[in-house]
């Protein structure tokens, strides 16, 4: 009898596999010949355009969606898996990453929870995480889309933790105090904005003064905390900074950790550029002390590579991480047996259902071992302090923060003093660089000094990247600089 009921399952599946072999082949030479083309390139007109058209009513085939995306979508991406991309702070993806991806896409499973591979390999994810990191075996911890979401995810923790009233139950307005969160003026943003969420508001993020190399002043904090004592403000968390996203800088992770034990406050460490410094075998120092953190955000899709989105909120106590989040409809109770038995994985954090990233961090692990990508982070910050000497052996350049991981903040002056002509210039330069498809820096100002920010977090970087960059900022700077003189 004939079936005329519809699906999505293709009507030829030798079609449909010719056509992903055809895909998987051109990703692969997508990503082998990444270096020889263009970082970024601008869309023309009529590719926006393309994206613009209206909702798709009649079917296409498969064939024509792909030739589509080869033409319209592939050569005009951010170029962060290029070798000369070190704008804002993104990571370089890997193609096993990319399988991973697709794997999971297959497997289908909805990691909210349930008696799955896919949630066994979720939990070892997080549990291999724990143990890089030295955080016991019974912490608990959850994969997020990102450090947003982790640190959001451990301010909740937090605020229900301090609040002095049942806080699910009875909402910030019971709170018989304010609550406050200190960290270096560097912070992240997405701090105030999770506060903001929280109903705390941006007041509860109090920013405490740093030093010369952007780490956080321990007596400033100190201060800071019996001050607010003083006031009638309660003190609640310390986020210590593993790697700020301007410069690199590192806070003192163990003097921040003796206040916080002394002072009975949560001591949160927000290690989305650093926390991995610790699987590197010649910088793990540098991060001393997070083992002693009561809850961790890090991010994998940055310094691990893993393509978007991949993040980690580490969590010591188990039990506040749970009570935080727990919650059942009669729609979906849990098992002893069957199906949804055993740990709820969407009882530690917002989302229900939740997509399997944890496959493709699984994966590249795996793969690699956290040794090799130890060494990759390594390598990155051997890279940043090589293009420091080159910044600090040309004269017409200016270093404007100290190199302390892999991030070198500098700037073309060549006898240029007035800040807002060296703003226009620099940023102008930033600009031809980007738009010739050389390289990616991005820019920022630090301690008032507008510059070029170049943060290393690409295994695909050489030296000789590095090399070309500097030598066609210059090039283009020469070009340019007399037009910005006084
Ligand atoms: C990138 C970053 C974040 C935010 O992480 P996302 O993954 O972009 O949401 C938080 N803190 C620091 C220090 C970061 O560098």
């Amino acid at each position: 009898m004939k079936n005329d009921e519809e699906t999505l399952d293709p009507g030829d599946w030798s079609l449909s596999r010719d056509l992903a072999h055809q895909m998987v082949d051109d990703a692969v030479q997508h990503i082998a010949d990444v270096r020889d083309r263009p970082v970024w390139t601008e869309m023309p007109d009529a590719v926006r355009a393309h994206f613009k058209t209206p909702a798709p009513g009649a079917p296409t085939p498969l064939g024509d969606v792909y030739d589509d995306l080869r033409k319209n979508m592939l050569p005009y991406s951010m170029g962060n898996i290029h070798p000369r991309f070190w704008g804002w702070y993104m990571g370089s993806g890997n193609f096993t990453g990319a399988l991973g991806d697709f794997l999971a896409a297959v497997d289908g499973s909805n990691l909210g929870g349930g008696n799955t591979a896919a949630a066994m390999i979720d939990t070892q994810v997080v549990d291999w995480f724990k143990e890089l990191m030295g955080f016991p075996a019974n912490a608990s911890g959850t994969l997020t889309s990102g450090g947003s979401m982790a640190n959001l995810v451990a301010h909740t923790i937090v605020r229900n933790a301090k609040a002095g009233v049942d806080v699910r139950a009875e909402g910030i307005a019971a709170m018989p105090q304010p609550l406050r969160f200190y960290a270096s003026d560097q912070v992240h943003s997405c701090h105030q904005k999770a506060l903001e969420t929280l109903g705390l508001g941006a007041k509860a993020l109090c920013e405490v003064a740093t030093d010369d190399h952007f780490r956080m002043d321990i007596p400033a904090l100190e201060r800071a905390i019996a001050a607010d004592r003083a006031a009638g403000i309660k003190p609640a968390c310390v986020i210590a900074t593993a790697g700020s996203t301007n410069t690199g800088a590192l806070d003192d992770l163990r003097a921040i950790a003796a206040i916080c034990a002394r002072e009975d406050i949560w001591f949160h460490v927000d290690g989305c550029i650093g926390a991995f410094v610790r699987i590197a075998p010649k910088n793990a120092a540098l991060v001393d002390g997070i083992d002693l953190a009561d809850s961790i955000a890090l991010d994998p899709h940055k310094w691990l590579h893993t393509p978007f989105e991949a993040g980690c909120v580490l969590v010591r106590d188990a039990q506040r991480h749970f009570e935080t989040f727990e919650m059942h409809g009669e729609y979906l109770q849990l098992q002893t047996r069957g199906l949804i038995a055993g740990k709820f994985l969407a009882d530690y954090g917002f989302e229900l259902s939740r997509g399997f990233k944890a496959l493709k961090i699984w994966m590249s692990l795996k793969e690699n071992g956290f040794e090799k990508l130890g060494r990759l982070i390594d390598q990155n910050i051997a890279q940043a302090q090589y293009l420091e000497t080159l910044v600090r052996a040309d004269p017409r350049l200016e270093l404007v923060a100290p190199v302390d991981l892999n991030i070198v903040c500098f700037r073309f002056v060549d006898g240029i003093t007035d800040e807002a002509a060296l703003k226009a210039l620099n940023t102008e330069i930033m600009l031809q660089v980007q738009e010739a498809g050389i390289a990616v820096p991005s820019d920022t100002t630090v301690s008032g000094k507008h510059c070029l920010r170049v943060a290393i977090n690409n295994h695909r970087t050489r030296n000789d990247d590095l090399d070309l960059f500097l030598s066609e900022v210059l090039r283009i700077a020469n070009g340019l600089v007399d037009s910005y003189r006084g």
